[in-house]
């Protein structure tokens, strides 16, 4: 019988497990799913029990396996919620109450769909594990999606795609996201899916057939640098996300060098590094392809070292470098942090009310909490929309000239980014250099850019700016300006504590334009744009100097400015000599 099968699997991961507990919920569900079958024809309880040995499969605890087995029973049989909560405790029934959908009566359509997508959302902000359990929901119900009729088909794999698999993605659990994007598929783009495989499908044999001979290679070198405690895995990239990128590389194959990838698994981070280096030393590597995961992890938490290198017989070859705690937080997210705290205080958890999860570990959680409290009055769809942009999309790291780190979303812009930094620098925003370089404020930012933004306090934003933003932020903060009436500028608080000069200590001064007859040297050169400060309003007959800004060029000073002398003290290297020219 499948339950003692699961309650083995859970031993051998967590020997101390209240395996009582699940035994008693799959015994309470078979009873209470007693004559409901599945779309298939099979028995309505190898539903929970598929869903249960999923959760099980991302080792995680009696509590949520129990649920998982207990998910589909308020929702689909006469036993109701509090029947639950009397038999198995709070904490089971509020995950089982997080994972069942509304009553159906309330809302029809889409906008039941999002209603329900909704109430699970705010359930999973309280406990991460609603979401592990809606996850393994799905995954089952995507293999068994061929017995359903093909446009509610459609509808589950779409959905599953564009939210559960980015969730999935956004809280860690690699392996789940990936099952549900692979799984989707076939259902979303069922003829590209077929091209696909036509295409890939020889290429992938092959190239895992050769990265089993790359693998003795690099194993006699790491037993020469006595790097003994090691793990070397074959990883092969997911369909859909191959599709993706392919779509990124104009359907170039030869272009996605991680196609199939080794991944080599090592104690500690220092190891990690030499590692990296005994590859570098057998083989030469790709230029620019060296990511640094460890130092700088992406957006979701994943760490890792990756390297293309041109391994045996020329072919360009992707390593993943990383630690046992790296991968199985890579590869169960959230999951592996309920493993972890699990472990430590089993039975003291256990005795626990409903808990939320380690707090500090899934800031991203509380950010998606607050964002929903205050996008309540959002119509249903729009809600849906701004939920996948704001936290559902793929997610870019932006870094501040200081170095601060700014997590938005994928395709956002230097306006995004400047309401991230503070409201009134959104505002005042006038110009942004990317890189070093000036750049349109409409421009998509790239991961890991460095951006530092212009103020000007005579700037404000304006109606383009609600169709060039990407975020729900910046739109709220730009309409809520548009509707404010315009005020002169000087009493929208630019007085002592003025957050913009706090947090951009960069003095900005609005120039009016130059005499255009006028021609001035700066530094020697007399071609450089340039404008006349504000504060002193020099004029041809004074003695000046030139302060290189940003974004306007030279903003030109009278030598005697109060403001220049400042400039002096803060940039003397961007202080340059002026003389008029005659
Ligand atoms: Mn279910």
């Amino acid at each position: 019988m499948e339950i003692e099968k699961l309650l083995k699997k859970i031993k051998n991961y967590s020997p101390e497990a209240d395996l009582e507990t699940v035994k008693r919920a799959y015994f309470y569900a078979l009873k209470a799913h007693k004559g409901q079958f599945r779309a298939s024809g099979e028995e309505y309880i190898i539903h929970p029990i598929a869903v249960a040995d999923l959760l099980a499969d991302l080792k995680l605890s009696s509590t949520t396996i129990a649920a998982g087995l207990l998910h589909d029973v308020a929702e689909d049989t006469k036993y109701k919620l509090s029947d639950i909560k009397k038999e198995f405790g709070a904490e089971i029934a509020f995950l089982v109450d997080g994972v069942s959908k509304l009553r159906k009566i309330r809302y029809q359509g889409t906008e039941s769909q999002i209603e329900n997508l909704r109430k699970l959302f705010l359930a999973m902000a309280k406990d991460a594990r609603v979401a592990l359990i809606k996850f393994c929901d799905r995954v089952h119900n995507l293999e068994t999606l061929k017995h359903l009729p093909a446009e509610k088909r459609r509808r589950i794999a779409l959905e599953s795609a564009e939210i559960y698999a980015p969730l999935a993605n956004r809280l860690g659990v690699g392996v789940i996201r990936t099952k549900l994007e692979d799984l989707s598929f076939p259902y979303i783009l069922p003829n590209e899916y077929k091209e696909l495989i036509a295409r890939v499908k020889d290429k992938y044999e092959e190239r895992i057939k050769y990265l089993k001979r790359v693998r003795p290679e690099i194993e006699k070198e790491l037993k020469k640098e006595k790097i003994k405690n090691y793990q070397i895995d074959c990883r092969a990239k997911g369909y859909y996300s191959l599709y993706k990128k392919l779509a990124k590389y104009d359907n170039t194959l030869e272009k996605v060098y991680d196609l199939a990838a080794l991944r080599i698994i090592v104690d500690d981070v220092e190891t990690c590094y030499k590692v990296l280096g005994i590859i570098h030393k057998i083989w030469h590597p790709v230029p620019g392809k060296m990511k640094d995961y460890i130092a700088l992890p992406k957006p979701n938490g994943y760490k890792s070292l990756h390297t293309t290198v041109i391994c045996l017989d020329g072919k360009i070859t992707e390593f993943q470098i990383r630690t046992f705690k790296m991968h199985s937080e890579a590869e169960f997210g959230i999951a592996a942090h309920w493993y972890y705290s699990e472990q430590k205080g089993l039975k003291a958890y256990i005795k626990r009310k409903i808990s939320a999860p380690p707090e500090k570990e899934i800031p991203w959680i509380r950010q998606m909490k607050s964002w929903m409290e205050k996008n309540k009055g959002l119509a249903s769809e729009q809600y849906l929309e701004s939920l996948k942009i704001d936290f559902l999309s793929n997610r870019i790291f932006v870094l501040t000239p200081r170095g601060d780190v700014i997590d938005l979303p994928e395709k956002a812009t230097p306006i995004d980014f400047a309401y991230a930094i503070h409201g009134e620098v959104g505002t005042h925003c006038a110009g942004a250099k990317v890189n070093g370089k000036m750049s349109s404020l409409s421009g998509s930012l790239e991961n890991g850019d460095v951006v530092s933004i212009i103020t000007d306090k005579h700037k404000n934003p304006s109606e383009d700016w609600l169709r060039i933003v990407k975020t729900t932020f910046a739109k709220n903060q730009i309409k809520k300006f548009l509707k404010k009436p315009s005020l002169p500028p000087e009493e929208i608080g630019f007085k002592k504590k003025n957050p913009i000069q706090r947090l951009l200590p960069k003095i900005k001064f609005p120039a009016k334009p130059a005499e255009k007859t006028q021609k001035l040297l700066i530094g020697g050169h007399s071609d450089l744009l340039f404008k006349m400060a504000k504060c002193c309003s020099p004029t041809p007959k004074d003695e000046v100097s030139a302060y290189l800004t940003k974004y306007n060029g030279a903003s030109i000073h009278k030598n005697s400015c109060q403001n220049l002398k400042k400039l002096k003290d803060d940039f003397p290297d961007k202080i340059f000599k002026c003389e008029w020219e005659k």
